[in-house]
């Protein structure tokens, strides 16, 4: 099986004692690409992922600011990202978003630092990475309003009739751990009716271990579980939900770079 981890945080802390390793065990599971995920721990560092793409073959790169880091937005932090979109090895502007559930920047800001992010995005012909948590509705309004491109709902929770929003305006939605737990009946039907060329699956790790390991630090090579239980969820073998996630993720994010970049 050959899978691609559409969002991962191989920068967090948590690896700090094995990230090499934990990397090793991907491939060797089978994970031949992952995406890192570079909000890091927001502004002014905005190359968290960057610098391991910049030293792995294996790993593409994200950049931009997390809603929870927002309020740490400048003008110099815009000015660095507008030219870090021109790194080949970056291939989406993410993850940027709402989130309300921890509410760690003003709302207002939230939306400012997410409307602007989207149209650096659009400058840059790079999809977007969305992060939404309790902040549906505005999220949808606001890219219903400003976004023309593809992206990623990455982590996607919500229900079947979330889904076809989403899908209506455009995006893949990546499926993570949370498809494998008990309670998750709603997102298993939005697995379900998900279109496969929008299909997409991410473990979020160090976060949203699948079961088996739920609560332990998730990494990349337990993304194999998530697909077995999104094969399990569609009717179909899970080498075939390797095989089209793979092919989906590749058509969005690692096509030639376009001529303007
Ligand atoms: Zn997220
Ligand atoms: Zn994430």
């Amino acid at each position: 099986m050959r899978v691609i981890d559409s969002h991962c945080h191989l920068d967090d802390r948590q690896f700090d004692e094995d990230r090499e390793a934990a990397i090793a065990r991907a491939r060797a599971a089978g994970v031949e690409t992952m995406l890192a995920i570079g909000t890091g721990d927001g502004p002014p560092d905005l190359e968290a992922a960057v610098r391991l793409a910049a030293s792995h073959e294996c790993i593409y790169a994200t950049v931009g600011v997390h809603p929870h880091d927002a309020a740490k937005a400048t003008e110099e932090t815009f000015a660095r990202l507008d030219a870090l979109t021109n790194h080949p090895k970056v291939r989406a502007v993410g993850e940027i978003g709402l989130d309300y559930h921890y509410d760690f920047s003003p709302r207002d800001v939230q939306h400012a630092i997410f409307e602007r992010q989207l149209a650096l995005a659009t400058a840059a012909s790079l999809p977007v990475v969305i992060h939404t948590r309790e902040a549906w509705e505005d999220t949808i309004s606001i890219l219903r309003a400003g976004w023309r491109g593809g992206g990623i709902m990455h982590c996607f929770t919500g229900d079947a009739a979330q889904a076809r929003e989403a899908l209506d305006l455009g995006f893949s939605l990546a499926f993570g751990g949370v498809i494998t737990f008990p309670k998750a009946n709603t997102v298993r039907e939005a697995a379900r009716i998900t279109p496969a060329e929008k299909l997409l699956v991410e473990t979020d790790s160090p976060y949203l271990a699948p079961v088996p390991m739920r609560g332990k630090r998730n990494e990349p090579a337990f993304i194999i579980q998530t697909v077995r239980r999104l094969a399990a969820v569609r009717g179909c073998d899970a080498e075939e939900i390797a095989a089209v996630t793979s092919a989906n993720f590749e058509r969005l994010c690692l096509r030639p770079p376009l001529p303007n970049r």
